[in-house]
């Protein structure tokens, strides 16, 4: 911690509970007050949501927020916004940026999404279409993006899109800060496994963005993405929850609550019990190695950019959470055959993220298919750890130094 020790920190926390009646402000005011005390994301600057203290400092505000009752997770609020959006911004964006769009995005007043993925651009995200053609001091856009989680009620979007097809694909992009109100944004659902509509179809039509909206230099968007992309790994991955607490906790909920007295008389039932007790035990350790991995990333870490060691915890927790659900859904028996929620293709009106532990164990097992394909696959996870953590050989680029024009696509 920089200058203010962690008890002073302790005192700042209480004090934002004990001066914003938590029994009278709302989500958006308490968090407001919260960020104008810098106790938002406390490696933010000041005046910016954070006091400029290492960002394992936050642990501490978290942990009283917790015990105040006043704690909201960030991935519940505005996952995008707040996971991706708000490092990239303070990183890339000018004064004017910070000080517009920070604040109601931690509140999460101004919900924010991520326009990256295309039909022919996911893991090989630089190799995106969508254009931006300079028009005086604004650039006008046509293209489509896909998978765009929580598009429907998002104010801002962050674009990139392809402003120099000439350049090779890394070198031909740059990046905007997209307000998804604007003329020609059409946003259309698309259904998944459990029912929801929570990602969509993002098609824009002669979408006209001011140059003021531009993160970094032009030409320099794949540098901005790969700060969004860090961070996203961090946010999705790199959690350090209560001991016990979150998915982990609703499995051993369960265990407590559907476990027999261990098969009694008959022999195959306990051979399952035990076998499953197995399981859940060893599922909880794994949770406990990943939160204190995270724990200690967190400690080591200084305030900017994370580095590609976040694609561990990424990789790790998306399929850790995989199978916390299978053996959820052992565990619960033949209730789990049920989907009582049923396929109510609801489109959520609000932020709720039910990626990372729904309570609901067929509908979280059903989400949680998505875990290992969203935020990046674990296959691109494992090539990022290969790379640029343990230093293998790297894959073949065939294309990367060729105009993105004269790449062969369909
Ligand atoms: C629930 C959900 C939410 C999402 N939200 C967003 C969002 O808000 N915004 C956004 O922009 N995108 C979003 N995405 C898109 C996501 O980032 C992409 O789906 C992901 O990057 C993979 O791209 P793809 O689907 O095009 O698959 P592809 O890239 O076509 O991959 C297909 C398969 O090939 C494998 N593969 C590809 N390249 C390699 C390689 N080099 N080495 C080894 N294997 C490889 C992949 O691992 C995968 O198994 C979301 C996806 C999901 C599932």
């Amino acid at each position: 911690m920089a200058e203010i020790s962690e008890d002073q920190l302790r005192r700042r926390t209480r004090d934002l509970l004990a001066d914003v009646d938590p029994a009278e402000a709302t989500q958006f005011e308490f968090r407001g007050a919260q960020f104008d005390r810098g106790l938002a994301r406390v490696d933010f600057p000041e005046g910016k949501g954070g006091l400029g203290l290492s960002p394992k400092a936050q642990t501490v505000v978290d942990e009283e927020l917790r015990q105040g009752g006043r704690y909201w997770h960030d991935l519940n609020v505005n996952p995008i916004g707040i996971g991706m959006g708000g490092p990239t911004v303070l990183a890339h964006g000018t004064e004017e940026m910070h000080h517009r769009l920070l604040r109601p995005m931690f509140t999460g007043e101004e919900i924010w999404c991520q326009l990256f993925s295309e039909p022919g651009a996911g893991s090989d995200v630089a190799g995106l279409a969508t254009r931006a053609v300079e028009d005086g001091d604004e650039w006008v856009v046509n293209g489509q993006k896909v998978w765009t989680t929580l598009a429907h009620v998002s104010r801002w979007g962050m674009l990139v899109a392809r402003t120099d097809p000439d350049a090779p694909k890394h070198r031909g992009l740059t990046y905007f800060v997209m307000d998804m109100t604007l003329p020609g944004v059409d946003v259309r659902p698309l259904y998944q496994i459990t029912g929801e509509a929570e990602f969509n179809e993002v098609f824009m039509n002669d979408v006209r963005i001011l140059d003021s909206m531009r993160l970094g230099e032009r030409g320099q968007g794949w540098h901005v993405a790969l700060t969004t992309l860090m961070n996203e790994r961090v946010a999705l991955g790199g959690g350090v929850p209560a001991r016990g607490s979150g998915l982990i906790g609703v499995l051993t909920a369960a265990w407590e609550k559907y476990r027999d007295d261990g098969g009694g008389e008959n022999a195959a039932d306990a051979v399952h019990h035990r076998v499953l007790r197995d399981r859940v035990v060893q599922l909880w350790a794994e949770t406990e190695v990943l939160r204190l991995t995270n724990w200690r990333a967190r400690t080591l870490a200084s305030a900017g950019t994370p580095g590609p060691e976040g694609s561990v915890g990424k990789a790790v927790s998306a399929e850790l959470n995989q199978r916390i659900y299978e053996c959820l859904l052992d565990v619960v028996g033949p209730e789990a055959m049920l989907f009582p929620e049923g396929y109510s293709m609801e489109r959520p009106e609000d932020s709720a993220f039910s990626s990372f532990g729904s309570p609901s164990p067929v509908r979280g097992f059903l989400r949680s298919r998505a875990n290992t394909i969203e935020g990046g696959t674990s296959e691109v996870m494992r090539n990022i750890l290969g790379e640029r953590v343990l230093g293998l050989p790297k894959e073949p680029g065939v294309d990367k130094n060729t105009p993105w024009s004269e790449i062969p696509r369909n």
